[in-house]
């Protein structure tokens, strides 16, 4: 592929090689990546142009989305991230493990308003820590929250016909194989490869699932078993930048090996006044735009790369320059309860600011196309006549029953 650098004059031309190499290639080299994710015009326009080129060949002019509701199962957990607003202690009243009376009730009304994907997100392995979500877990016939789950899931999928994206935290090779006959995918934020972030004072200090080698084992176990896989990096958490690109070519080492991971997620800090890091700085817009630009470079075509459009709601749109080409999950029903002061923006609005940038916003399952052409491999047969129920030829929502 040949393109234009209108912007290339005072550009090192070993860099522009670089560039035009991941462009016409599919994928970027190191040592171009790591001056990439430091790059001030002109250099960034040329970024920003080639990662527009490679999603332009991935994706066309089409951007997506899920439509979804989320359902927190539990707020408990066994870690505790300084960033996390979403994790209560037992003792806290705002601690909450939602029973399958409560799930229901979302998930149905996700159902009513066009939704097709039940997120689950929750704490990671909470039973390891406290007696008494043991006890609550015990008395539902259950000693692992990974069971709950499971039932969760099939309730859903059999009630109301959402499919389950499964978001539970680091999973073992057995824990992922109970999930996926009751999921259409699944996934685990990479977030960083720094070991660093674990000493004192580091945002995952105490947290024995934010280390780095267990999470890629997660990663590599749900390529090993074949399921449509969701990662991403966490940016701005003290992350050096050259460790920021380490984690992009972690991902993309896996992807190549196994071929699993379906988006790749660019998700930037924001301070919370009731976090530990409540005074850290927040990654500015413009270090998103490198930081998608460069994401897109190293992945190539190989996976969707994805930003929370709440999490940058000023200027979001600007990440289209940057080589995004999906918005995530967005729920008309439900808030972020991760980010609960960031509402998603109105998905009328979200196709507004879309098309005005010269793109189309269509729906997405929560499995993506490439995926549902491949569903013999990558999902179980019941799994498969729901999806299929409910897509065009191409593997998305059909355009005619879009509801905005
Ligand atoms: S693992 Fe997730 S839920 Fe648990 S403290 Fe960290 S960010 Fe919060």
């Amino acid at each position: 592929m040949v393109i234009c650098f209108r912007s290339a004059n005072a550009v090192d031309p070993a860099i522009e090689r670089a560039i035009a190499d991941a462009v016409d290639n599919g994928c970027l080299d190191p040592g171009a990546a790591r001056r990439l994710i430091r790059a001030e015009a002109p250099l960034l326009l040329l970024l920003l142009e080639a990662a527009s080129a490679v999603r332009e060949r991935r994706s066309g002019r089409t951007i997506t989305y899920s439509r979804k509701v989320f359902l927190p199962l539990t707020n408990l957990c066994r870690d505790q991230c300084a960033y996390c607003t979403f994790v209560r202690r037992p003792s806290d009243p705002r601690a909450h493990t939602m029973t399958p009376e409560e799930i229901l009730a979302v998930a149905e009304a996700g159902r009513a308003a066009g939704c097709k994907e039940a997120l689950f997100s929750l704490g990671d392995k909470p039973e390891l820590r406290y007696v008494s979500y043991r006890h609550w877990l015990a008395a539902r016939g259950y000693s692992r929250t990974i069971e709950y789950l499971r039932d969760m899931c099939a309730l859903v999928l059999e009630r109301t016909g959402l499919l389950p994206h499964a978001n539970p935290g680091v999973m073992s090779e057995e824990d992922l194989a109970l999930l996926r006959p009751v999921t259409a995918s699944m996934g685990l934020m990479l977030e960083s490869t720094s070991e660093r972030l674990l000493e004192r004072g580091g945002p995952h200090r105490g947290c024995p699932d934010k280390v780095p080698a267990v999470r890629l084992a997660t990663l590599e176990a749900a390529g090993r078993l074949r399921v449509p896989f969701t990662t991403g990096i966490l940016i701005g958490i003290g992350e050096t930048l050259e460790e920021r690109v380490e984690a992009l070519y972690a991902i993309r080492e896996l992807q190549d090996r196994y071929g699993h991971i379906q988006e790749v997620i660019v998700q930037n800090f924001r301070r919370k006044p009731d976090i530990r890091m409540r005074d850290w700085p927040e990654p500015t817009l413009l270090d998103m735009l490198r930081t998608l630009a460069v994401a897109r470079l190293i992945l190539g075509t190989t996976t969707a790369v994805q930003a929370p459009p709440n999490l940058m709601p000023d200027g979001y749109e600007a990440y289209l320059l940057a080589g995004l080409d999906d918005w995530g999950g967005i729920s008309p029903v439900t808030r972020d309860y991760i980010n609960p002061e960031r509402a998603w923006p109105h998905l009328r609005e979200l196709k507004a600011r879309t098309e005005a940038s010269g793109f189309q916003l269509r729906e997405r399952l929560a499995v993506y196309p490439d995926f549902i052409r491949r569903g013999q491999e990558f999902l179980d047969p019941a799994i498969r006549s729901r999806v299929a129920a409910l897509v065009d030829p191409g593997g998305l929502v059909p355009q005619e029953k879009e509801l905005w």
